[in-house]
């Protein structure tokens, strides 16, 4: 290579093949848009919350570094969780950013990350990024767990992590609790399960770090109302995250985050409130979409809904919602089990309503 070879020439000498052929993380336009594609909460803080919270931030030192310890989110959090002494959290920029913490303290040796399919694309982009071997494993055609075939790809992969979204995106749906144990119990390497939608959800895996020791579970702000934030954590034992811990850049949490997170866990009964009135919704906006006979509803334990409409294009739908201002998630490029599938997140009554218009108005015209 010298000076007069072309930009792509350089690029295509230097990059890694696998990291050329990514397609970008694709983000829809949604100016102006009923905003229902990202699982997002809708609400946001009552006005004298806001009020404290500008209040707040106008005596902070932008001038300084942050608390690389994040110290004013720690203490809080872990009481809350009730954190026995020898387990420990570690914070990222979103759970995003977690994934790769774990898997870049884990790469180098042939063994890779197992997940099923569909599940959260992160696991399997991050992989790439870091060059570990991917492999998944098909969910049944209601999203359903086949354990069996689970522990069987196991056994011949050799994962060094597995990933569990529990429940599962974009599906909805938790696995059973047994079939977990059962995979973490059978599984050769690290299993991390990822509770990014547990404030709606009916279960947990953080009580029982203590007797598993190759578990480890995360979690993020992002779907209870703070997504502009970007924290995530982790939590297991303390072993595990000295050395995960390492890899985490210092300053990874900015001082905006620290102070909007701790100011938020100080008005909690907020965010359990707002987490509240979004099942409430769901179960109101499940029984709406049931009642229009068109489609397939699965179980949600998350702040959305995935459904496969049946005898109309998901395609056509998608693109009349998005014309009528309603975003919401089209499953159906990605095909296989996933074909002819929409996925809307679960907004405020007002947005329901508007989604469940459009999507009538929709249904009379394809
Ligand atoms: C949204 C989501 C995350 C990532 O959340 P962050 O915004 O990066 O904290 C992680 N896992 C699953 C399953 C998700 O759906």
């Amino acid at each position: 290579m010298n000076q007069q070879a072309s930009v792509q020439d350089w690029v295509e000498q230097l990059v890694r093949p696998e990291i050329r052929q990514i397609n970008a993380y694709h983000v829809q336009p949604a100016q102006n848009m009923i905003k229902l594609d990202a699982m997002e909460n809708p609400y946001v803080w009552p006005p004298q919350m806001q009020q404290a919270w500008l209040e707040r931030i106008a005596s902070l030192a932008f001038n300084r570094y942050p608390d690389p310890n994040v110290s004013l989110i720690r203490e809080p959090l872990s009481r809350l969780l009730n954190l026995p002494e020898d387990q420990q959290l570690v914070f990222g920029n979103g759970s995003d950013e977690l994934i790769q913490i774990v898997m870049m303290a884990m790469s180098g040796s042939q063994r890779g990350v197992m997940s099923v399919a569909p599940t959260f694309v992160m696991y399997d982009m991050v992989s790439r990024f870091v060059g570990m071997p991917y492999h998944s494993v098909a969910l049944n055609e209601d999203f359903t767990l086949d354990v069996n075939r689970f522990i069987e790809a196991m056994q011949q992969h050799q994962p060094a992590i597995v990933f569990i979204a529990y429940p599962n995106n974009p599906t909805g749906n938790a696995f059973s609790r047994a079939q977990v144990e059962q995979i973490i119990e059978q599984a050769p390497g690290l299993v991390v399960v990822d509770e990014a939608y547990n404030a709606f959800a009916e279960d947990s895996f953080i009580g029982d770090i203590e007797r598993y020791p190759n578990l480890v579970v995360m979690r993020t702000f992002s779907k209870v109302g703070l997504a502009a934030f970007r924290l995530g954590y982790m939590v297991g034992h303390q072993r595990w995250m000295t050395e995960f811990d390492k890899i985490r850049l210092p300053y990874n949490i900015n001082i905006a985050t620290q102070q909007g997170v701790a100011f938020a866990l100080e008005h909690y009964d907020v965010l359990v409130e707002q987490a509240a009135s979004l099942k409430q919704q769901r179960t109101e906006l499940v029984a709406a979409l049931e009642a229009t006979g068109t489609c397939e509803v699965y179980p949600s334990q998350a702040n959305f809904i995935t459904l496969r409409l049946k005898g109309v294009s998901a395609d056509k739908v998608f693109t009349g919602l998005k014309q009528a201002g309603v975003l919401i998630k089209n499953l159906s490029p990605t095909g296989g089990l996933l074909a002819n599938c929409l996925r809307v997140t679960v907004g405020s009554a007002s947005e329901n309503k508007a989604f469940m218009d459009a999507f009538c108005k929709q249904l009379k015209q394809v």
